[in-house]
């Protein structure tokens, strides 16, 4: 029997585009460099977290929730997807932005998330997993008191049920790679909170896609913590939607030493890519995710890892407004990591 995907609430312009970057291929000496655009699932709802929100925000609007609590860095692009996508929806929108912001005046994603109307709850870091669930609690806590019905998504929208979003993608990416006439290819992505790796491999298996095989290049924590994130999420979607697949963590393939510095400090290798990108081809970047991404597919073209026997396919996974946040790191006015 065919699984039967979760409801979804449509707010991303599908499919988004697939197209060869002639300039930027012709640069890394005659490469096969393709970019799949998710950074125009929409503009308000640009990247990739637009594609997990349609299935969670499917799912809160179905059980009668009004109101979508999640969490995030201050210049979080989930946070501000989440915030566009609930007013797109007329629900409420509490974010919960955990660290410490880049400037006094919002900018970048945090001055949209006020602009769409979102309650911003700003707090420290929290010490530990005890902590930072206390913090998620007492928001949710507070809500009900205050009679709203909110649902919590976590980090990234990273969860099974946002899981589909990439599943859906996956076999969207397998008719347009045929469509182009691509044989076989690799398809490269930068990696946090795991749902989009997780998701596109779940839905490489579900779907049987022969043609690609998935890349994450972790750009917040080390190779081993990600290679857990994601199978543990990849194990719960299974078991959450009895998929009949099997899966195990050799399907993973991780690139490592993108990370730079840390997560959200980008390094001057990762700014000329952006640069690079940006003057290339006229497509923009992000400092935080999809610059260091890029990175480790323009390393690969070099060492001929990539691009050379079949086409690498770089998946743009959006992330434009935190550009405005860190304008002096973007410009390379001070050296990545002040800014
Ligand atoms: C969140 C994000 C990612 C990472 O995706 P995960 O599903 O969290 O692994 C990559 N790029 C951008 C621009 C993002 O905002």
């Amino acid at each position: 029997m065919p699984v039967q995907p979760p409801h979804r609430v449509e707010l991303a312009r599908l499919p988004t585009p697939l197209t060869p970057l002639l300039r930027r291929s012709a640069e890394l000496g005659n490469a096969k460099l393709w970019i799949k655009r998710d950074d125009l699932t929409g503009l308000e709802l640009s990247g990739n977290k637009i594609r997990k929100l349609e299935y969670i925000l499917g799912e809160a609007i179905e059980s009668g929730c009004d109101t979508i609590v999640t969490e995030g860095a201050p210049q979080s692009n989930h946070c501000r997807a989440t915030a566009a996508a609930a007013a797109r929806l007329g629900l409420h929108a509490h974010l919960l932005l955990l660290g410490e912001p880049a400037d006094e005046q919002p900018q970048g994603n945090l001055l949209l998330d006020t602009l769409f109307g979102a309650t911003v709850h700003c707090d420290e870091q929290p010490a530990s997993e005890t902590a930072h669930n206390e913090i998620v609690e007492r928001q949710l806590t507070q809500l009900r008191a205050d009679g709203y019905s909110p649902r919590f998504t976590p980090l990234g929208a990273s969860e099974p049920v946002g899981c589909w979003g990439y599943i859906r993608a996956a076999a969207e990416l397998a008719v347009q790679i045929d469509a182009a006439g691509i044989d076989t290819c690799d398809i490269v992505v930068a990696l946090s909170s795991g749902g989009t790796l997780g998701g596109l491999v779940l839905g490489k298996l579900l779907h049987r896609v022969e043609q690609y095989e998935v890349w994450g290049v972790p750009v917040s924590d080390d190779v081993a913590t990600l290679r857990q994130r994601v199978a543990d999420l990849c194990r719960k979607t299974i078991q959450l939607f009895n998929l009949p697949i099997n899966f195990d963590e050799s399907c993973l393939n991780l690139i490592d030493g993108y990370i730079g510095p840390g997560y959200a400090m980008p390094y001057e290798a990762a700014i000329k890519q952006l640069r690079a990108m940006a003057v290339a081809e006229g497509i923009v970047l992000d400092p935080v995710y999809t610059a260091k991404a890029m990175c480790a597919v323009a390393d690969g073209i070099r060492d001929g890892r990539f691009g050379r026997d079949r086409p690498v396919v770089f998946l743009h996974s959006g992330g434009l407004f935190s550009n405005f946040a860190w304008p002096a790191t973007v410009l390379g006015k001070v050296r990545p990591g002040e800014g």
